[in-house]
C-alpha cells in the first residue's frame, strides 16, 4: 500500500483546489522558504486523523482553514483528500476489493472534522486504525517533521518503544486492545 495522490482545497496555505501525484519511491518536495512544503506533510499528518493542533503548529484545530491574505478572504472549510494504492492489496481486511482507498477529511468552522473512506462516512478511529494496521499513520517515524529529529534522538526509553512499535506494525493492536477494554 503506498500513497498515490494528494488533494487540498482551504487547507493552510493552499487555498486552490491542487493535486499533487506522488510517484512510486523517493519524494522531494523543493521550494523557498514559506512556500508550503511543510504544510503539505501536516496534510498528510491531518487526513490520517492527527487530532493535535499543537503538532500542526496551530492553536485550535480549525487553525488549518485558510485564514486569508490582504488580497483573499478567508475559507470557511478546508478539505484533504490522499489516495493510497492497494493494488498489492495490502490494506487491512474490508478493502480487498478496492485497487485504491479515498482517505478525506473535511474541517467546517464551527463544525468540526469529518472522514470518510471511499465515500462512506467514518470515525476518525476508523482512518486511524486503517493507517496503524499499515504500520503507518499521523504519529509514524516515517513522517519526521522538521525539529522532530532532535525530539527523537532525545526520546525517553518508553516514548522509543512507541516508535519502534509503530515501525513493527503493532500498535493498532494496542488501539484495538484499548477499544476492547473501555467496551
Ligand atoms: P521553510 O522552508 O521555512 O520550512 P515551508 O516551505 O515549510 O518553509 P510552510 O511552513 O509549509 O513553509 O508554510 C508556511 C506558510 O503557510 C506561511 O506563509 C503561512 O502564512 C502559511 N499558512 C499557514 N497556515 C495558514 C493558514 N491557515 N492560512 C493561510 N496561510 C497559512
Ligand atoms: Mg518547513
Amino acid at each position: 500500500m503506498h500513497f498515490r495522490r494528494l488533494r487540498l482545497a482551504g487547507f493552510k496555505s493552499f487555498v486552490e483546489p491542487t493535486e499533487l501525484r506522488i510517484e512510486p519511491g523517493l519524494t522531494g518536495v523543493v521550494g523557498p522558504n514559506g512556500c508550503g512544503k511543510s504544510n503539505l506533510l501536516e496534510a498528510i499528518r491531518w487526513v490520517m486523523g492527527e487530532g493535535s493542533a499543537k503538532s500542526l503548529r496551530g492553536g485550535g484545530m480549525e487553525d488549518v482553514i485558510f485564514a486569508g491574505t490582504a488580497m483573499r478572504p478567508s475559507r470557511e472549510f478546508a478539505d484533504v483528500t490522499l489516495v493510497l494504492d492497494n493494488e498489492d492489496r495490502g490494506a487491512p481486511a474490508g478493502f480487498n476489493d478496492s485497487d485504491t482507498i479515498e482517505v478525506q477529511r473535511r474541517i467546517e468552522r464551527g463544525l468540526g472534522s469529518a472522514y470518510r473512506l471511499n465515500g462512506r462516512d467514518v470515525r476518525q478511529r476508523d482512518v486511524q486504525l486503517l493507517f496503524a494496521d499499515a504500520a503507518t499513520g499521523a504519529h509514524s517515524p516515517a513522517l519526521v517533521s522538521q525539529g522532530r529529529i532532535g525530539a527523537i534522538i532525545a526520546a525517553k526509553p518508553v516514548e522509543r518503544r512507541q516508535l519502534l512499535e509503530e515501525a513493527a506494525g503493532i500498535s493498532g493492536l494496542h488501539v484495538r486492545r484499548r477499544e476492547a477494554e473501555i467496551r
